[in-house]
């Protein structure tokens, strides 16, 4: 391929970023990664100050770069911070451009213009939407919240316990955010997990082997379409610290979510009203997209239209790292590869057709 032709441009230096540069490397093309932060390393940084992996090293790391260390521990958050800036090194001869954000795309032919927040446009022959969905956390809107005199913080501006020492905080939601960050709370403040539903706790051990051991020996995290039967049923929650028996013995309180909120108060389900100083969003996260909107590649609700992270309506557009694009696994470190090894073939035949197309 000739040395200036467009490059395929990748949104986002995270793990999906970094997995998409070396998918589109190995077809012979140019990744162009372009990412708004000055990490490369995704959001992980910004991750709450406890935490560890779900999976041990072993079932963490990317295809050919294992996690250094014992891989049977639970890798700390920084510890995934220093293993993908290293992974990133090791890309070589792949332009990662930081502190360079993507506001939007256009198409103009078989191409595609990215447009960057310092108004400069550049030219792709195919677009990798790798931008996380960390960016945009899920707020749902809540009775009364107007009028709320305390705090109502998302997760993911969660750091740790000590600015909620002694205060009367709800947690609204059941995952495994809501589960973690309540438990952590309990120990220096008072603390209710308000649920929509009640969640499912996964051991995190089973017949003494990790349960990523059975994901892998069984297969389950490479079955296209298993997450959806997981997704439609309970919140999952990794039993990563005795957090199953906290819940149901009552050392974390736990209740149905809250009807409505008053000046400094939840109505709970059963009419009585509380004081409560701050409320927690463990609410999730949608797709960090919008600079798709103009193409016409989201639904109504901004959400990306795709098969298996393959656009349905602009060919050369691919998806990587959305919940449960393809498998079970597509949105965690173990999963994210071979999502790539998937889609971006798609990609570079379309990318490759377009570069013919104009002589290059
Ligand atoms: C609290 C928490 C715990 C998790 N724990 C685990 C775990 O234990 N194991 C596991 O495998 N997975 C875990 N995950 C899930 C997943 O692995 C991580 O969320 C991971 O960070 C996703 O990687 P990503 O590359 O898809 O997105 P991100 O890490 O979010 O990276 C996206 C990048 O895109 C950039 N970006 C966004 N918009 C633009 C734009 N317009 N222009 C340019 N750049 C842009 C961002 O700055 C960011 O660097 C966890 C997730 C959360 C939230």
């Amino acid at each position: 391929m000739h040395s200036d032709s467009p490059p395929v441009i990748i949104i986002g230096a995270g793990q999906s970023g970094l997995a998409a540069a070396k998918a589109v490397r190995s077809h012979g093309l140019r990744p162009l990664v372009l990412e708004a932060s000055q990490n490369r390393s995704g959001s992980w940084s910004y991750y709450y100050d406890s935490l560890h992996l779900f999976s041990p090293a072993r079932f963490s790391a990317m295809p050919d770069v294992p996690f250094p260390g014992d891989p049977d521990r639970y890798p700390h958050r920084d510890e995934v911070v220093s293993y993908l800036e290293s992974y990133a090194d090791r890309l070589g001869d792949v332009e990662i451009r930081t502190g360079t954000r993507v506001t939007q795309i256009t198409t103009d032919g078989p191409e595609f213009a990215v447009q960057t927040a310092a108004g400069e446009e550049l030219t792709a022959s195919g677009v990798v939407v790798a931008s996380g969905s960390f960016g945009n956390p899920y707020r749902p809107y809540l009775t009364g919240a107007e009028s709320f005199g305390g705090d109502i913080v998302h997760v993911a501006d969660y750091r740790n316990p000590e600015p909620y020492v002694g205060e009367r905080v709800v947690v609204l939601g059941a995952g495994n955010s809501a589960i973690q960050v309540a438990h952590e709370l309990a120990e220096k403040s008072t603390v209710t997990v308000a649920r929509l539903r009640e969640p499912e706790f996964v051991p995190q051990v089973v017949n003494g082997h990790d349960v990523h051991h059975w994901f892998d020996v069984t297969g389950f995290d490479r079955i296209p379409g298993t997450w959806l039967a997981l997704l439609a049923g309970a919140p999952l929650v990794l039993d990563t610290g005795g957090y199953r028996a906290a819940y149901e013995v009552g050392r974390l309180d736990q209740r149905p979510v809250f009807t409505a909120l008053g000046h400094n108060e939840v109505e709970w389900a059963d009419g009585r009203r509380e004081h409560v100083d701050a409320i927690v969003l463990a609410t999730g996260y949608r797709p960090d997209v919008d600079y798709l909107r103009s193409l016409g590649a989201l639904d109504d609700a901004g959400q990306p239209r795709h098969v298996g992270g393959i656009s349905t309506t602009h060919p050369g557009l691919v998806y990587l790292g959305l919940e449960g694009q393809r498998t079970f696994a597509s949105n965690t470190l173990r999963g994210v590869s071979q999502d790539a090894e998937q889609i971006i073939p798609a990609l570079a035949a379309y990318a490759g057709g377009a570069l013919s197309a104009l002589g290059l």
